[in-house]
């Protein structure tokens, strides 16, 4: 018979989320194990927008210089009108956090998150096939795709919208929109000459999205409503590539350009999910010693472009609230250490629900705004926006505390 493997502390996901959870943990002496499902650490997606609240969680967790270096600051938000002259003029700039922000390229973050992790914290090729209850401790049981078991004292879900941990909490699936989106880079050897602005342009229910993440490199997104021909496209970068020019084929040249020339490996679709503000609010997402993080407790839509920041949030407040309580542990026991191990998850559930219901809601109306063509939906959305949200960027202000 196969000897069960134990382990203190166990995450599921190697994703940004997981990583951020492994190095906090790490930071304040807990070791961890990270079981990601891929064959290596994936970075689908191309880059992130992280703001002011995002930089901080980085800079607490001591990374955010080795990120900064490659990312250059963005000035503003700006919208960008279409004109059968003169091609593009500006319609609106606003800014677009409370201090600092910056594009990265996904897999930057990702490897410098990993990079200051110990050697074996990570076990790439390792999908959990669901998680049980152990009957006698009670813990957590953790089956493996490879066939063997797994026991963890702490169990963290890190492993996004279609998490395995979720399940095992009974929670309520992540709500799909009817929005797509396609994202990409495009290099540019020489120099590209756009500012350095997150800058967006809309037309026929299609964004067009466009950020420099440094002088070289240049982010790129399309969103619009999902069509079930997407289902078919998300594999082939090529047909990707195809339906995305087709999807702004009346955008100026400079615009249809930068897709044409964009790097196809980098380019993926997907259709967006998310948490619905009222399971945030009512959901459980502690049960006994196992918690969720990242998106498998809080997808949102990226028209908010927070669910990577509040990741790493997330991260910080669970290795602090973590490693407060086993500083109380006296009694030796693993049912003293149990119940630290409970106050510890129970706290960070706490810590973390009215954020991120703040978050959820913006994000739920933003979405709504965006897919619904009902235009009651849309004037109820409008008067939540003008009512709780008065200032759009208030959020990106917010500090998760040192770890
Ligand atoms: C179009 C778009 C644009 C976005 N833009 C922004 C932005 O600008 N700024 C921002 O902050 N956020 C943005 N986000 C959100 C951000 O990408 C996510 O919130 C973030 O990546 C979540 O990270 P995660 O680690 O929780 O989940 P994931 O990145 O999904 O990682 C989960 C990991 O778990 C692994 N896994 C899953 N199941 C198992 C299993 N059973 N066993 C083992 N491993 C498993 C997966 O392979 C994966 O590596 C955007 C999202 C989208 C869709």
């Amino acid at each position: 018979m196969q000897a069960v493997e134990e382990r203190d502390v166990v995450i599921v996901g190697g994703g940004i989320c997981g990583l951020a959870t492994a190095l906090a943990l790490h930071r304040k002496g807990i070791e961890s194990l990270v079981l990601e499902s891929s064959e290596s650490l994936r970075s689908s997606g191309a880059a992130i927008t992280i703001r002011t609240n995002g930089w901080l969680a980085l800079d607490h967790l001591g990374v955010g210089d080795k990120i900064r270096k490659n990312a250059t600051p963005l000035q503003a938000y700006r919208e960008v009108g279409l004109d059968s002259r003169s091609g593009m003029l500006i319609k609106t700039e606003a800014p677009l956090s409370k201090g600092e922000v910056r594009c990265v390229k996904r897999s930057e973050l990702i490897e410098a998150l990993a990079g200051d992790l110990p050697d074996g914290t990570i076990r790439l090729g390792c999908r959990v096939l669901y998680v049980e209850t152990d009957p006698v401790t009670s813990f957590p049981v953790l089956q493996l795709s490879n066939g063997s078991t797994l026991k963890a004292k702490v169990l963290i879900g890190c492993d996004g919208v279609n998490s395995v941990v979720l399940d095992y909490l009974e929670m309520n699936p992540t709500m799909v929109s009817y929005t797509s989106a396609v994202r990409g880079f495009t290099s540019y050897p020489a120099g590209h000459k756009f500012d350095n602005v997150f800058a967006i342009t809309k037309a026929n229910g299609v964004i067009l999205g466009w950020v420099p993440v440094n002088d070289n490199l240049v982010y790129w997104f399309i969103t619009r409503l999902w069509t079930s021909q997407d289902s078919t496209i998300s594999r082939d970068q090529e047909l990707i590539r195809m339906l995305s020019l087709q999807s702004i084929q009346n955008f100026p040249a400079e615009m249809t350009e930068m897709i044409k020339r964009s790097d196809k490996s980098s380019l993926s679709s997907m259709r967006f999910r998310y948490r619905a503000p009222w399971d945030l609010l009512y959901g459980r997402f502690r049960k006994g010693t196992v918690t969720v993080a990242g998106d498998a407790l809080h997808a949102m839509s990226p028209f908010i472009g927070q669910g990577g920041s509040a990741s790493l949030e997330d991260s910080i407040v669970l290795a602090r609230c973590l490693s407060k309580k086993l500083s109380e542990v006296t009694e030796e026991g693993e049912g003293s250490c149990r119940r630290k191990y409970e106050e510890a998850l129970a706290n960070y559930v706490e810590e973390r629900r009215m954020r991120l219901l703040g978050l959820s809601v913006l994000s739920y109306v933003l979405n709504k705004l965006n897919e619904g063509p009902c235009t009651v939906v849309k004037i109820v959305c409008v008067l939540i926006l003008i009512v709780f949200f008065r200032d759009r960027i208030a959020h990106t202000a917010f500090d998760c505390g040192q770890l």
